[in-house]
């Protein structure tokens, strides 16, 4: 018989957690990320329409991008004059994402599809001018604040942040996923273990609670 493709994922995806007790970095954000910086943005704003692979960005042990992430929007300067000769190039980057990620569920770690989507509007300082001076010259409530780094801002930590922002705290499978037997492992989802049919102890009762309230 043919072994499945699916059967394949699920090994591959095993592989994984047991490897690195969740996702393993394919790549780190490398030489290939984007790096916007404000002399880029002088003659004119930066439109984005990029399409993030799979693996460019590695988010949190247990999450991870499935396919390509799209991304919309545009990076553009903006010159806060803070004294007649003083002045700080600010980058704001807003954007539109939409992709598909995978989630362990809190309680079987069978992985879960999240299809997500989001916009974000944020507005990027220079590292450390703010400790400088300890101004603030914007005051656009609605608009979040951020630092990027001497070289400029990496697009891709500015969408790992609002990705991992999006996301759901905790994610189940199924809102009344059964998890793992807390004695032998199994996945009670997919077929009750042997270990049920035990006669129930006091003792165990109280920790299968206790583990319940905890996922
Ligand atoms: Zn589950
Ligand atoms: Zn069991």
């Amino acid at each position: 018989m043919p072994v499945s493709q699916e059967y394949m994922d699920r090994l591959t995806h095993e592989t994984l957690i047991r490897s690195a007790s969740g996702y393993a970095s394919r790549e780190k954000i490398g030489s290939r990320a984007m790096l916007i910086t404000p002399a880029q943005l002088v003659e004119e704003p930066l439109e984005l329409n990029e399409a993030l692979p799979e693996g460019r960005i590695e988010y949190t042990s247990d999450i991870r991008q499935v396919g390509p992430l799209s991304l919309a929007g545009r990076a553009e300067l903006i010159v806060e004059h803070r004294g007649p000769k003083e002045f700080v190039e600010d980058i704001r980057l807003r954007a539109h994402f939409d992709g598909h990620f995978e989630a362990l569920c809190a309680r079987c770690l069978d992985p879960v599809q999240v299809p997500l989507k989001g916009d974000f509007d944020l507005i990027f300082r220079p590292e450390n001018v703010d400790a400088e001076t300890g101004e603030h010259a914007i005051t656009e409530d609605e608009t979040e604040i951020g630092y990027y780094e001497k070289s400029g801002l990496l697009l891709e930590d500015a969408v790992r942040e609002q990705v991992l922002l999006a996301l759901p705290g905790r994610t189940l499978c199924q809102e009344d996923c059964k998890g793992l037997c807390q004695q032998c492992g199994a996945n009670r989802n997919s077929a009750p273990c042997a270990c049920e049919s035990r006669p129930s102890d006091a003792r165990w009762n109280a920790l299968a609670g206790l583990a319940a309230h905890k996922a």
